[in-house]
């Protein structure tokens, strides 16, 4: 069976789809916002419109050997592509070597792969994409299913408790967040599990820092600036996924 090859040999495979689901995220950053097609027109030049051939669209290399230049017209091609490219390569090669070739490994490489592409696009636009979100709790919630049927009903809850909590801040301070943060919480519980509650507890305790920070930065100017809130709970969601077990352990063990 090809499943008993090496952890290795996976995680370089899913290094390499991740490479391409981060570049499919440069196109879904550069267009969704904007209500563009993702298909069409085919990838080009911002600055010249030149139509860009296969070796161009090799994810992170092209940009190297090109060093960051259209080679058409010269015009300078932004660091973000191979940065997306390269986080979303990272993180599936890094959940198939952290879990193996198993549904919890797939549902992690899920889980990293789709946050890149809501992160860049909450970071410039302060929106998360349904087009990502939406699919991937679908899918997450089905690989959760089959990772344990028998308790099939742990992601099914914790997503529902997570975009519930979110939607329920959602609902009573408006301004807070956007609904697009719900949506997101549903995704975290369906890949998490339990560890959904340490991750909102990180997130929230960052946001909550940055939120001091800026006070004290910029005083009551800082009430009026709008920080995207998706980081935070994609930085939450990656480091429940590593730690979240440890850390619920370590809260179970003072409650008693
Ligand atoms: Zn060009």
């Amino acid at each position: 069976m090809l499943l008993g090859a090496p952890t290795a040999y996976w995680a370089v495979v899913a290094g390499v789809l991740g490479l391409c689901l981060g570049s499919f995220a440069t196109v879904v950053a550069s267009r969704w916002p904007a209500g563009a097609s993702l298909v069409r027109p085919r990838s080009h030049c911002t600055s010249c419109e030149r139509t860009l051939g296969a070796a161009e669209l090799v994810p992170v290399l092209s940009w190297l050997a090109l060093r960051g230049r259209c080679r058409g017209c010269g015009a300078g091609v932004s660091w973000r592509y191979p940065a997306i490219e390269l986080a979303s390569g990272a993180l599936a090669a890094g959940a198939i070597a952290g879990f193996g070739p198993t549904w919890e490994g797939l549902a992690a490489a899920l889980l990293g792969v789709s946050l890149v592409p809501v992160v860049a696009i909450d970071l410039e636009h302060k929106l998360i994409p349904d087009l990502v979100v939406l699919p991937a709790a679908a899918v997450a919630l089905a690989v959760g299913v089959a990772a344990d049927p028998a308790r099939w009903w742990v992601p099914v809850a914790a997503a529902l408790g997570a975009g519930g909590f979110m939607f329920m801040l959602w609902f009573l301070y408006p301004g807070g967040m956007g609904f697009g943060d719900v949506k997101l919480a549903l995704l975290m519980g369906a890949v998490l599990g339990a560890s959904v509650v340490p991750a909102l507890v990180v997130a929230f305790a960052g946001g909550a820092a940055l939120g001091v920070a800026l006070l004290a930065r910029f005083g009551a100017r800082a009430r009026r600036m709008a920080v995207p809130f998706g980081p935070f709970l994609a930085a939450g969601a990656l480091v429940a996924l590593w730690w979240g077990p440890s850390m619920l352990g370590w809260y179970a063990e003072r409650l008693g």
